[in-house]
């Protein structure tokens, strides 16, 4: 058989731990025999970060604004203990962080619905999708303590430090209390604007956006605004999709989607897509099963698993003890990347091996062979459920393909 052809390299960053190991086992059984594989290779672990002073991380982003499509392993985020653990010369910064800025990028995580795998909210057939501000708000708010009879007011000043405003925030008289100051930039607003348009029509998804303008007047009257003037790029586009745009009230998203059928990208503001995003992945079950993709406003793409490097196998595999690591989510990481490859450089086989791969993960768990983390939440009739170790699994995907 002659392999598929690739033209420009997939940007592949490698990573750590159990999703190393996956990666490995992925390329081999269910990629490399197929595809002439081109990638620009970059390797983010840990111990090759170390070595480099982190550099191969910020090489590894701007390769993929080059290239314009990666995929990337899950990587030690270096805490304490990573330190001593490695033997760190420092607390490097979480990978994801700098390429998050370096692509300024939004992340989207999209569930792989499955027939059997039943989400919490049962009406969830389709993906829920949600995409989260990572910039500014709450996470880089300043908050102090108010003291007894102390005036707090919000205060500006211009570029030589002359007073332009001051608010009084509160008047805290006889009391004791809290205060909290944030703010958020229009330019990055509107780069979330633009990547949540760009994402909904590639996936020809209805897109809600939300937040709570009636309260913060000004505040997220300023991102209602941004996205209302932004949407008027994509207007025609949205509707030859047949594809709407909405905006609403933050509790009223919060119905919408619950009684949805899913098939919705509901954009969010950072704190709520903190939480949302959390809320979602535990409605679809396992994390193993939930997929995630940077999308910069001028369309670059990194794909990657939602979930971590899975330690507590990894450790179980480095005794030699049975493992069942679920390696879906990685899987579609990288057909993902190929089939925004295949698409970008009109490579149909390409694009359409990809969608191959995922039908057959899809079958294989569909026809009852899954990874133990899949075995509680599997309901079909006449299918009893067997358990995979990881890499059972694999081949069974692989004798699908
Ligand atoms: P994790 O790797 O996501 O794993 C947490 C637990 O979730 C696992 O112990 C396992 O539960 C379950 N799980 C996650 N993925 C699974 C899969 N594919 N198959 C089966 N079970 C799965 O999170 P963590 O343990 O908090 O973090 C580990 C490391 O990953 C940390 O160093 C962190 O910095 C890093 N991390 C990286 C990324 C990233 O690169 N995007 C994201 C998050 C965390 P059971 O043990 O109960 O089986
Ligand atoms: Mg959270």
């Amino acid at each position: 058989m002659n392999k598929i052809e690739m033209k420009t390299p997939l940007v592949e960053m490698d990573g750590d731990e159990m999703t190393r190991i996956l990666w490995q086992h992925i390329k081999e059984t269910l990629i490399l025999p197929y595809v002439d594989l081109k990638t620009e290779y970059y390797d983010l672990g840990l111990k090759h970060r170390d070595e480099t002073a982190d550099t191969v991380t910020v090489e590894s982003a701007l390769a993929a604004k080059k290239y314009g499509v990666a995929v990337k392993c899950a990587t030690i985020t270096p805490n304490a203990a990573r330190v001593s653990e490695y033997g760190l010369r420092e607390m490097w910064k979480s990978p994801n962080a700098t390429i998050r800025r370096i692509l300024d990028g939004t992340v989207f995580r999209a569930p792989i619905t499955v027939k059997g795998i039943r989400p919490f909210i049962p009406t969830w057939t389709k993906p829920v999708v949600l995409a989260r501000h990572a910039y500014g708000d709450l996470y880089s708010a300043v908050d102090v303590r108010a003291v007894r009879g102390e005036k707090v007011y919000l205060v500006g000043e211009d570029k030589e430090g002359r007073e332009v405003g001051r608010r009084l925030v509160h008047d805290f008289n006889g009391q004791t209390g809290v205060v909290q100051a944030m703010h958020n930039v229009d330019a990055s607003i509107r780069s979330f604007a633009h990547a949540c348009f760009r994402f909904a029509l590639e996936r020809r998804t209805p897109l809600i956006f939300a937040a709570k303008d009636t309260i913060a007047k000004v505040y997220d009257g300023e991102f209602r605004d941004i996205f209302a003037e932004v949407f008027e790029e994509y207007r025609l586009a949205f509707e030859e999709a047949g594809i709407t745009y909405l905006y609403t009230l933050i509790d009223d998203a919060v119905a919408r989607v619950v009684r949805s059928d899913g098939n919705v990208l509901w954009a969010c503001k950072n704190y709520d897509g903190d939480v949302m995003s959390d809320m979602v992945a535990t409605a679809y079950g396992s994390l193993g099963m939930m997929t995630s993709v940077l999308v910069s406003p001028d369309g670059k793409y990194e794909f990657e698993a939602a979930h971590g490097t899975v330690t507590r196998h990894y450790y179980k595999y480095l005794k030699g003890e049975e493992t069942s690591t679920n390696s879906v989510a990685t899987i579609f990481a990288w057909t993902g990347a190929l089939k925004k490859r295949g698409e970008l450089d009109g490579l149909p086989a390409l694009t359409d091996f990809a969608k191959r791969l995922e039908d057959a993960t899809r079958r294989t768990i569909e026809e009852g062979e899954m990874t133990g983390d899949l075995i509680p939440l599997f309901h079909a009739e006449g299918v009893s459920p067997k358990k995979c170790n990881t890499t059972e699994f694999l081949y069974a995907v692989a004798d699908r393909l």
